[in-house]
């Protein structure tokens, strides 16, 4: 049952990618649709089902979503779904495939996929972070995805980096997320209008439109508040990543993410940045960039990962 076909899917806030790969992570065919968002979870389920009715020759369905996702399958909260708080996906999923279902959080399924299709096989511990919209992240353990008592772990995100600070999507205030997601870097900019009417950069881009792309833009060109609104975030991200450096003594720490996708820079500053914060505690830890097919096969990995843990009993 190790071998054969999985069919994955990634369920997004706007978009369902469904995937057919073979377990060794040769993608067969691809089938994308507009998330049905908003008509609650057995909706939804219909939606996947019948993308599902593309594909054929699949034994197993591995299939993320962007909550926190229970040991039993069931959403913790949904912030992009509506109708899915609690909801027990995989039970539904499960009897409208008739077949194993494996469900988990998108960071957690592409921590997965760092080890089985990318450089995380060569670790036994190792940390996993994307930093885009978002900030969401995943740990292995003693060569283990780890994911605590409940299933919850790893949400490297809401961990709070500035007591009283900026209000989370979570509810806590001054996490991680809050400060150096993609969505936090054009809030903090957007907060400060006089520098933004001072920026020869960003005068030019209409508030609304500001993304953090266009920061990473500025900078490059030389715009001193760009310059300064990146260098606060990768000082916060640092104090982040040497918290977690110092909590779980990974062998490497993968990055991954629209951030770090798209400013090859990036990483390496961060590096730089997590050594001087780290103090007397400083080691030598890889910093590695994971590629962009660990995450699109991430699902198919869930699916692999979970089913080869089954038969082993
Ligand atoms: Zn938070």
């Amino acid at each position: 049952m190790s071998g054969g076909y999985s069919l994955g899917f990634d369920v997004g806030g706007t978009k369902i990618t469904a995937v057919l790969a073979s377990s060794e992570g040769r993608i067969k065919k691809r089938v994308e649709a507009k998330t049905r968002r908003f008509k609650g979870a057995a909706d939804l389920i219909n939606q996947i089902h019948s993308l599902g009715m593309q594909f054929n020759n699949f034994d197993k369905v591995g299939v993320i979503f962007p909550a926190p996702i229970s040991r039993k399958g069931v959403a913790l909260y949904a912030p992009n779904l509506s109708g899915w708080k609690n909801a027990n996906i995989k039970e539904m999923l499960g009897r409208a495939f008739q077949r194993d279902v494996f469900i988990d959080n998108d960071a957690t399924a592409q921590t997965i996929s760092v080890k089985i299709y990318d450089k995380g096989r060569k670790y036994r511990n190792f940390i996993y972070l994307a930093v885009g919209t978002g900030i969401g992240g995943g740990v292995f353990v003693n060569n283990e995805i780890y994911r605590g008592g409940n299933g919850y772990a790893g949400e490297f995100g809401h961990s709070v980096i500035l007591a009283n600070g900026p209000v989370c999507g979570c509810g806590r205030r001054g996490c991680v997320e809050a400060l150096a997601s993609g969505r936090a870097i054009s809030r903090r900019a957007a907060e400060n209008s006089k520098e933004i009417r001072n920026s020869p950069f960003l005068s030019s881009i209409r508030l609304e439109n500001l993304s953090a792309e266009d920061i990473f833009s500025g900078r490059e060109l030389g715009d001193p508040f760009c310059t300064l609104l990146i260098d606060e975030t990768i000082y916060y991200l640092s104090v982040a990543i040497a918290n977690y450096i110092n909590e779980f003594d990974p062998e490497a720490i993968f990055l991954g993410g629209g951030l770090i996708k798209n400013n090859e820079s990036l990483i390496s500053e961060l590096k730089e940045s997590v050594e001087n914060e780290l103090g007397n505690y400083t080691r030598e830890v890889p910093f590695i960039k994971v590629s962009g097919r660990t995450v699109d096969l991430s699902p198919i990995a869930l699916s692999v990962y979970e089913s080869s843990k089954n038969s082993d009993g």
